[in-house]
């Protein structure tokens, strides 16, 4: 099936683009970005246009920021075009109720992607703790945004979310394995003097679960859920892709590189069944950190350390 990729930065060219080359499903026929192309793929600027002259293409998948990405998806859809939403599938949750009316009225596909759902060992976490008792939880997310987001302003505007940006991931994990679904009950957000989003967060949920979100974490970087259950520990490293289960470890798998070729393979079983799948699970619970958290003002972030 034919696809065109909009948006080409850092997550297109590090992840999307080898995605679709090794996949047998798809074929990437089409960029649309303003500055950016990939070597021996027509790049185009204006998405209305590439639609109205290419037929063809089935699909658009969109890789740009949340903010400016709902325009892009309705032109998609309202073409009668299958859309592949990056994660957050949206700056806010009615855009993309709206979204996925829309892609039913066109009968078509929309698939709001969450990559960490993807990573190695999340299916079999899952499948371990569907028959047991959750008895706490705590998500440790910390990482450098300077080594991660070098220069991407957007992540500190408003609908860029900030440490939610990684932070959604690890809820999307945990909105995934966990047997019976947490809510919010109290959040504290560390708003750096000169931006408009949270630089780290610190959330509890209902059923003893709480999440650690740090942007300012130098050296280690950690991407960790450690749960306790009725038959003992079970954690998961590296953003999902390392299980450990009792202290042995089940999966393991060190980097990202099988998310987006699992994410596409999805994405072509849900176009050849006629099915959408938007979960916005992970993003409710970002919404209410932001409706009920308490707001703390810490020093002013510049890009350059001071
Ligand atoms: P990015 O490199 O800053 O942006 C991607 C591209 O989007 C830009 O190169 C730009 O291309 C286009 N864009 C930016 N602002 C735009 C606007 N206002 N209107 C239209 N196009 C615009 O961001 P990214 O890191 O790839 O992240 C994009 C999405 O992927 C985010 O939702 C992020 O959460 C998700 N993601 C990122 C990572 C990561 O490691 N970076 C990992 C997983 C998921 P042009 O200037 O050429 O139009």
């Amino acid at each position: 099936m034919k696809l065109a990729l909009a948006g080409i930065g850092k997550i297109a060219v590090d992840q999307h683009v080898p995605a679709l080359a090794a996949s047998d499903d798809w074929e990437l026929v089409a960029t649309v970005s303003r500055h950016g192309s990939i070597a021996g793929v027509p790049a185009h600027t204006d998405l209305a246009n590439l639609l109205a002259e290419r037929s063809d293409i089935e699909a658009v998948s969109l890789a740009m920021p949340p903010v400016p990405r709902f325009d892009y998806a309705r032109l998609a859809l309202e073409a009668g075009r299958h859309v592949m939403l990056e994660k957050p599938p949206g700056a806010t949750l009615a855009e993309v109720y709206a979204l996925e009316a829309l892609a039913r009225e066109r009968g078509v596909t929309l698939f709001a992607t969450w990559h960490s759902r993807m990573a190695k060992g999340v299916a079999d976490a899952k499948a371990w703790l569907a028959d047991r008792i959750v008895t706490s939880a705590k998500i440790t997310w910390r990482e450098d945004v300077r080594h991660w987001h070098p220069g991407q302003d957007w992540v500190f505007e408003p609908g860029g979310m900030g440490v939610f940006d990684p932070g959604i991931n690890a809820l999307s994990i945990l909105t995934e394995i966990l047997p019976e679904p947490v809510h919010l009950v109290s959040a504290e957000l560390d708003f750096p003097a000169n931006r408009q989003t949270p630089i780290a967060a610190r959330l509890h949920f209902s059923g003893h679960v709480s999440a650690d979100f740090d942007w300012r974490q130098e050296g280690t970087q950690t991407w960790d859920i450690a749960i306790e259950t009725d038959s003992g520990p079970l954690v998961l490293r590296m953003g999902g892709n390392i299980l450990e289960i009792g202290g042995n470890i089940r999966a393991s798998e060190t980097s990202l590189m099988n998310e987006y070729p699992a994410l596409y393979a999805r994405m072509a079983e849900l176009v050849r069944t006629g099915r959408s799948d938007v979960d916005l699970s992970p993003m409710v619970h970002v919404a209410d950190a932001m409706m009920l958290g308490r707001r703390n003002t810490v020093e002013p972030f510049e890009w350059q350390a001071q």
